[in-house]
């Protein structure tokens, strides 16, 4: 499906008349954490594409797996908890590799595959990143996996930015030789576009591919989020991303290498208990209507009388405990709240959770702290001010239709030449040398050219003066509340 997939946007692209010949350069990106086996043979078929048929024709017979395992695939939590007891426990293996074992996660589905279809991963000759798989396509050679993307596998040391060997060997044998002993920064140029697309569709031979990345990588790369930025998108599952330079590993959240500059690092934390859950306070406590939530949002005081509540609707990530959980200011859980104690109640503990657990991965606001809000729910002004006032920074939105894409995009046009190729494109065309400028230059520079290109930021609110005063001492008071609910459900489960 994925390489018919391509050979249909290649061919609508050339139907509406772009003359591939003036592509300098390409880069993409992937759903995380999905894996593709190819079969013993393929690498050879890759390399001797034929141009006058379709990719899908020549590639049918490539895979060892007809069915690759994707992000939404939880049936590993065996080989996840066998692989955290491997290292040591939970912790141990987020120190390691940026995340404690998710069962969507590469690492975990490669051992199951190992586990129960032992002739399949024997046949297998190389295991591409979704990512990585559609590079290949484009190269016409397996391509590297990128460091981002890599850091979703649970089988990356994000310290050495290397191939952990032990979790490596937990996983399957001769795994390193499958996975490519060779992985590279997101924005790596990996080599020339494959002859097949220069004589199907007119490529310049001299048309480079950057790596691909997985797509919240690349949606960092395309929010443009600087070291002082924290991305939040408000959709069905309340987001954030946030630029590091020295993260803490935690159990809740994930830290990959950062696809801009891969000395630092990206933390990601997603909650699932997002738009569905205040859509649903607004139907019991708003009669269905946004409107009459904001009004009653903006006629209760910030802090709301000191009241902090968890609304699960659906197990959430972290605690693992579904249902409403109120507590008063003294801390005492109660059974309900007024309408509007109600309201603010869910968008305040929503939004202390998102900071709480971003500060556990080792988020500090600074004076140029901006929070980039984005999602459904980005178009509520009362709500962003809420935003503004919890994390205690002026919250601007942006309008980028697709920032996975436009990442991608970015990496492409400042993709940097691999030391063994610099001299040489040096010498070749003023493109190369242009982009291995720009590539040269470091993280801020990287971010200020990014911002040329994209200054669809607006501010939509400032955060009030006592917010600071307010907020904190909620945010020690939510950290001991939630720390309560997880004790519960862990005694409940034991
Ligand atoms: P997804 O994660 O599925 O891409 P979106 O980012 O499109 O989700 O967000 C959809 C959500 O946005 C809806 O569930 C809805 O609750 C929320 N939303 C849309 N408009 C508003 C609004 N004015 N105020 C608050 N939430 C809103």
């Amino acid at each position: 499906m994925w390489v018919k997939a391509l050979d249909m946007l290649m061919d609508r692209l050339r139907v509406q008349g772009l003359d591939y010949g003036q592509v300098v350069g390409i880069s993409g990106s992937g759903q995380q954490h999905g894996s593709v086996y190819w079969r013993r043979g393929a690498r050879n078929t890759l390399q001797n594409l034929n141009e006058s048929k379709f990719l899908y024709e020549q590639l049918s017979l490539s895979f060892a797996l007809a069915e690759s395992p994707i992000w939404m695939d939880s049936s590993t939590s065996k080989q996840c908890r066998q692989l955290e007891q491997h290292l040591g426990g939970a912790q141990q293996l987020a120190d390691l590799t940026g995340s404690r074992a998710y069962e969507r996660f590469t690492g975990g589905q490669i051992a199951k595959v190992r586990e129960t279809k032992s002739e399949a991963y024997q046949q297998t000759e190389r295991i591409s990143l979704v990512s990585s798989f559609m590079a290949s396509l484009l190269l016409g050679d397996y391509a590297p996996i990128d460091l981002s993307d890599g850091s979703g596998m649970n089988l990356l040391d994000i310290s050495k930015k290397a191939w952990s060997e032990e979790c490596l060997d937990f996983c399957g044998p001769d795994l390193a030789e499958k996975l490519g002993k060779e992985i590279v920064p997101s924005s790596q140029i990996i080599g020339k576009v494959g002859s097949y697309f220069v004589e199907r569709y007119g490529f310049s031979a001299e048309c480079y591919v950057v790596a691909f990345t997985g797509d919240n990588p690349a949606s960092l790369a395309g929010m443009c989020l600087g070291p002082n930025d924290v991305a939040v998108s408000l959709g069905t599952s309340d987001t954030a991303f946030i630029s590091l330079t020295n993260p803490k590993p935690s159990l809740d959240g994930h830290i990959f290498i950062n696809p801009i500059n891969e000395e630092h690092f990206m933390g990601m934390i997603c909650f699932k208990n997002g738009s569905l859950t205040r859509e649903r306070i607004r139907d019991t406590c708003a009669d269905a209507n946004w409107e009459i939530f904001n009004q009653l949002l903006e006629s209760t005081p910030r802090g709301v009388f000191g009241n902090i509540a968890f609304y699960f609707d659906l197990p959430e990530i972290y605690p693992v405990v579904s249902g409403d959980f109120r507590f008063n200011r003294f801390d005492s859980q109660v059974s309900s709240f007024a309408a509007e104690v109600e309201i603010r109640a869910c968008v305040e503990s929503q939004f202390l959770r998102l900071r709480i657990h971003g500060e556990n991965l080792g988020f500090k606001r600074g004076p140029n702290t901006r929070i980039l809000a984005t999602g459904g729910a980005s178009a509520n002004n009362s709500i962003l001010s809420v935003l503004a006032d919890v994390f205690n920074a002026p919250v601007y939105t942006y309008s980028i239709p697709n920032s996975a894409v436009l990442g991608s995009a970015l990496l492409a046009k400042f993709g940097k030449i691999p030391l063994c190729l610099q001299f040489r494109c040096r010498q070749l065309t003023f493109n190369y040398s242009a982009f291995y400028a720009a590539s040269e230059k470091d993280t801020t520079s990287y971010y200020d050219m990014v911002l040329k290109l994209n200054t669809n930021f607006k501010l939509i609110s400032k955060p009030s003066q006592d917010a600071g005063e307010i907020y904190d001492s909620m945010a020690d008071r939510y950290r001991k509340l939630e720390q309560r609910l997880e004790n519960q459900s862990n005694d409940d489960s034991s």
